[in-house]
């Protein structure tokens, strides 16, 4: 497509707005003069009998129940008769516009930034509002009408004039500022999406790389972004050397280097998407300059979960149930096959395995009482609260994912490995577009490499006792 011809369909689509394609639209309003921001859904008219506005309790990949709904207020209904309807919680995660036979076209609520980021101690789970920076992470702020999950959407952004808008979706060091809009098949990848505003939020470009990668950092102390980039590069270039290809049309390394709110909140947990990552670090963990022996295990491991699970997963991770932390089976795959190829084999740390081993075996007696699909299980709402749980998750995914690559070498002399596990994961979801079923992931496995893995796969289904 020529440019002048994508300008005009750029600014069709931004002039026709919802409606004629079936869309949402979505408006976040952020004024420098409060600690709320304001979100606005329109959309073809619901009744308002059933009308639901469903807020998020979890996000694919937190393994964690977090109460978003907590942070948000003022929630208006408003019908094509120009009623104003107030919006009630109800038993879950939603809100209900509680008037017979309106027709509901637009919502609107507030969501309050700052409570969140002083309530979730967590630096990991919240959106921020710092010095020049409103720090956004999609699933915190953005709820959706019931049953319109699918919908595409159009998103508008408004802050003040001068403040530069950055957003994962579409990252470029040219920024708009004051307002911006974009484009997007559902609202999974609006959930998924991080925008950080202001002036206070830097951004470069790394070089070097086959896709288009970025750092963008917010930081209340001197940091190196080249000094990330550089970390980016090699281990999105180890990532892309291991599988033989990027599906991600570009990656975005989000960084917050973080005054703590207070001594119970913690930072250092990352989060994966689709095609970025966010770190919430503490400024005593401040990335400042070049360091030849930095540890890239983090960066490697959330790149890495850009292949699995984000692109291959078991039921429950995609599609995702957003108003409850949703039962997720295959946490030990998601963490462990990450973990063990990202250490094993991008970084070359074979002693990686004798820290797997010590895990499992120093695990309190709950954790190894129970089968791996009960742990999963167990993780799904807790994986980073009891991080017993989360380290023996991945741990024991890892090691099954050793004792698969050693039996797969020597039966095939060494013509497959746990790199073909992982692509036969990946081609499988390619072809099926679904998330594999528990049962199905040993003959995946086996269909993929030509060895029968039932037996390493039986051994590792039970309690560690
Ligand atoms: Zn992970």
């Amino acid at each position: 497509m020529n440019k002048i011809t994508h300008l005009l369909l750029l600014f069709i689509s931004a002039t026709s707005g919802f409606g004629q394609d079936n869309s949402v639209k979505y408006i976040l309003n952020h004024t420098l003069d409060s600690d709320k921001i304001e979100i606005i859904i329109e959309f073809d008219g619901m009744s308002s009998n059933t009308a639901s506005l469903v807020i998020p309790r979890s996000g694919p990949g937190t393994y964690d129940l977090t109460n978003y709904l907590a942070f948000v207020s003022d929630v208006k209904g408003f019908t094509e008769s120009n009623k104003i309807l107030d919006g009630q919680t109800s038993m879950g995660s939603y809100f209900l516009f509680n008037e017979k036979d309106e027709v509901l076209t637009r919502v609107s609520y507030q969501v309050d930034v700052k409570k969140m980021e002083t309530d979730l101690l967590g630096g990991f789970a919240s959106s921020k509002l710092r010095e020049n920076y409103l720090g956004i992470l999609g699933y915190s702020v953005f709820g959706f009408m019931a049953d319109q999950q699918e919908k595409p959407i159009v998103l508008e952004i408004n802050t003040a004039d001068d403040w530069p808008i950055f957003s994962t979706l579409r990252p470029a060091l040219e920024r708009k500022t004051g307002s911006d809009s974009y484009r997007l098949d559902n609202f999974s990848l609006l959930a998924d999406a991080q925008f950080l505003l202001g002036s206070n939020v830097q951004i470069s470009r790394v070089e070097g790389v086959k896709i288009p990668l970025f750092v963008a950092a917010y930081a209340e102390t001197s940091i190196d972004l080249e000094e990330i980039g550089r970390r980016g590069q090699i281990s999105l270039t180890g990532l892309a050397d291991f599988f033989g290809y990027v599906p991600m049309p570009h990656y975005t390394m989000c960084y917050e280097f973080l005054e703590p709110l207070s001594d119970q909140h913690f930072y250092g947990f990352s989060m994966e998407h689709l095609n970025s990552m966010t770190a919430s670090l503490n400024v005593s963990q401040a990335i400042a300059g070049y360091d030849p022996k930095a540890r890239i295990g983090g960066i490697v491991h959330h790149m890495g979960h850009s292949w699995v699970p984000l692109r291959s997963y078991g039921v429950g991770y995609r599609p995702f149930e957003w108003q409850t932390a949703p039962l997720i089976e295959t946490i030990w795959l998601n963490e462990g096959f990450t973990w063990y190829i990202s250490y094993y084999y991008v970084l070359d740390n074979k002693d990686i395995i004798s820290f797997f081993q010590r895990t499992i075996d120093n695990a309190p007696e709950y954790i190894k009482r129970k089968s791996l699909k009960e742990l999963s299980l167990l993780g799904s709402t807790q994986y980073s609260l009891d991080f017993n749980i989360g380290r023996n998750l991945f741990s024991r995914g890892a090691l099954l994912a050793h004792d698969l690559d050693k039996q797969i070498l020597e039966k095939t002399d060494g013509k497959k490995s746990f790199k073909d596990v992982m692509l036969g994961l990946l081609k499988w979801t390619e072809k099926n577009q679904r998330a594999f079923e528990y049962d199905e992931i040993a003959s995946i496995i086996s269909d993929a490499v030509g060895v029968d893995i039932s037996d390493t796969w039986s051994q590792w289904q039970k309690p560690m006792r």
